[in-house]
């Protein structure tokens, strides 16, 4: 599988505030925000994209969406809500080929395209 920075991140040759990990998961704050609490986290396997999902990822992809609940709370936002985001492919937007689930909070956001 091919790496990406995210890669480098999780062996930490590249900095990130990391915001939780354990031996599955990494998250870390995004560097360019787009709100103003901006996660992205990421499993330590590289899956490029949500295509790449296999039958056998369900529960990693489960406790993905574990760790996102759990970071949603910790920083306070889980009443109010937030946003959970998987951007695939080029109409998805996606610009880094390492799975990631974007968590954005921290204000009213909006709906539109
Ligand atoms: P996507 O467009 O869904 O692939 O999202 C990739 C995200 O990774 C973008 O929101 C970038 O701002 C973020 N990103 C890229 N490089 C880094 C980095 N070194 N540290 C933190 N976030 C990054």
């Amino acid at each position: 599988m091919q790496e990406t920075i995210f890669s480098k991140i999780i062996r930490r040759e590249i900095p990130a505030t990391i915001v939780y990990e354990d031996e599955e998961i990494l998250a870390f704050k995004d560097i360019n925000p787009k709100a103003p609490i901006h996660i992205l986290i990421i499993p330590k396997k590289i899956i490029p994209t949500v295509n790449d999902i296999e039958p056998s990822d369900a529960e990693l992809i489960g406790k993905l969406v574990l760790a996102a609940k759990k970071i949603a709370k910790e920083k306070g936002v889980a009443e109010n809500g937030y946003r959970l985001v998987f951007n695939c492919n080029k109409d998805g937007g996606q610009e880094v080929f390492h799975l990631h689930c974007h968590l954005l909070a921290g204000k009213k956001l909006k709906w539109e395209f």
